[in-house]
C-alpha cells in the first residue's frame, strides 16, 4: 500500500541508527571490561633536545590490549570514552602508572626524565584530577616534576576559567603543564598567558609543512619567539625528517619528538634508551 513505503524506510534508518548506538555502547561495555582486567598498557615516544640530542623526556601514549595480538591504537577507543565518564577513569589509571613507571625506573638507578600523561577534556574538568594526581605523588614518592600532564589547546578553552583554577592547583603540586596541539585551536599565546603552563607543544600539521610551506614556517617561528618570550620551552611534535628538523633547530625549538628521533614505544626498549 501507499503507506507501507515511509514505514518500511523509517524502518531501515532505524535499524541502521540502533546498529551504531549498540556498536558504541557494546564497545564502552568492552572497554570498561578492559581497564577493569587490566589490558591498558602505555607506550613511551621519547623527546630529545635538537642539538647534541639527549634525552629529556617521554610522552605516555595509552594502547588497548584488546586481544593477545590485537592493539588498538587511541583513535580507536579515545573518542568512545570521551563520551562517558570512562575517560576519567582510564586517565586516573594513565597518571598513576607513569608515576610508578617513573619510581620503578629510579629505583633501579636509571637516568630520570619526566614522563607526559594526556588528559582529556572532560577529565580537565572533574575536579578529582587534582586528587589523582596528589595521591600519584604521594604514593610513589617521585619528585614532582618528573610527572607532566598535557591538554589540548581546545581543552585549556573549553572553560577556561575552570580549567585554570584546577591547573593552578596541579602546578602547585610541581608538576609540569604543556598545552598540546599547539595552533589547532583559536587562542592567541597571550590569552595562554593565563594558564600556568610551562611547555607548549606545536602541532604536527605546521611541523610537517614547515620546509615547504612558507606561512608554517612563518607561524612556527613567531609561535617560538613569543613562546620564549613568554618564558616556554617549545615542543615540536612529529618530527619526520632530517630538513625538518634543521628549520626547527635553526628556529631554536627545543625539543624535538616525532618518527625521526624515536617512535612511541613499549616499555622494554624504552628502558633501553634510559
Ligand atoms: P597526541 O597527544 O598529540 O600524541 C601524539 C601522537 O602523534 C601519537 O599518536 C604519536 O604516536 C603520534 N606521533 C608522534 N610522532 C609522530 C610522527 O613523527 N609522525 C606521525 N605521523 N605521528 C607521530 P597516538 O599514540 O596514536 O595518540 C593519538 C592521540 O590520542 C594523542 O595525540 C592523544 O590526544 C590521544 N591519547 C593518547 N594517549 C592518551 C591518554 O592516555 N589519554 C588521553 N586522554 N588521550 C590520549
Ligand atoms: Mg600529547
Ligand atoms: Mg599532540
Ligand atoms: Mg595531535
Amino acid at each position: 500500500h501507499a503507506k507501507a513505503q515511509p514505514r518500511a524506510s523509517f524502518q531501515f534508518w532505524s535499524e541502521d541508527i540502533n546498529t551504531r548506538l549498540h556498536d558504541r555502547l557494546a564497545l564502552e561495555i568492552e572497554l570498561r571490561q578492559a581497564l577493569r582486567d587490566d589490558l591498558f598498557l602505555l607506550h613511551y615516544q621519547p623527546q630529545f633536545t635538537f642539538q647534541n640530542p639527549r634525552l629529556v623526556g617521554m610522552e605516555a601514549l595509552m594502547r588497548w590490549q584488546r586481544t593477545p595480538d590485537q592493539l588498538v591504537m587511541p583513535s580507536g577507543f579515545i573518542e568512545i570514552a570521551e563520551e562517558s565518564d570512562l575517560i576519567v577513569d582510564m586517565g586516573a589509571w594513565a597518571v598513576l602508572q607513569a608515576a610508578r613507571q617513573v619510581a620503578q625506573w629510579l629505583q633501579a638507578g636509571h637516568q630520570a626524565v619526566p614522563i607526559a600523561v594526556n588528559i582529556s577534556a572532560r577529565q580537565c574538568l572533574n575536579r578529582d584530577l587534582v586528587q589523582v594526581v596528589r595521591l600519584a605523588l604521594l604514593e610513589t614518592k617521585i619528585p614532582p616534576h618528573l610527572l607532566r600532564l598535557e591538554i589540548t589547546e581546545t581543552t585549556a578553552m573549553t572553560d577556561a576559567d575552570q580549567v585554570i583554577g584546577l591547573l593552578r592547583e596541579i602546578r602547585t603540586l610541581g608538576v609540569g603543564l604543556s598545552v598540546d596541539d599547539f595552533g589547532t585551536g583559536y587562542s592567541s599565546l597571550a590569552y595562554l598567558k593565563r594558564f600556568p603552563i610551562d611547555e607548549l607543544k606545536i602541532d604536527r600539521s605546521f611541523v610537517m609543512d614547515i620546509a615547504t610551506d612558507k606561512d608554517d614556517a612563518a607561524i612556527v617561528r613567531a609561535t617560538i619567539a613569543l613562546a620564549h618570550g613568554l618564558g616556554l620551552k617549545v615542543v615540536a611534535e612529529g618530527v619526520e625528517t632530517e630538513e625538518q628538523s634543521r628549520m626547527l633547530a635553526a628556529k631554536q625549538c627545543d625539543i624535538a619528538q616525532g618518527y625521526l628521533f624515536g617512535r612511541p614505544q613499549p616499555l622494554d626498549s624504552i628502558t633501553g634508551l634510559l
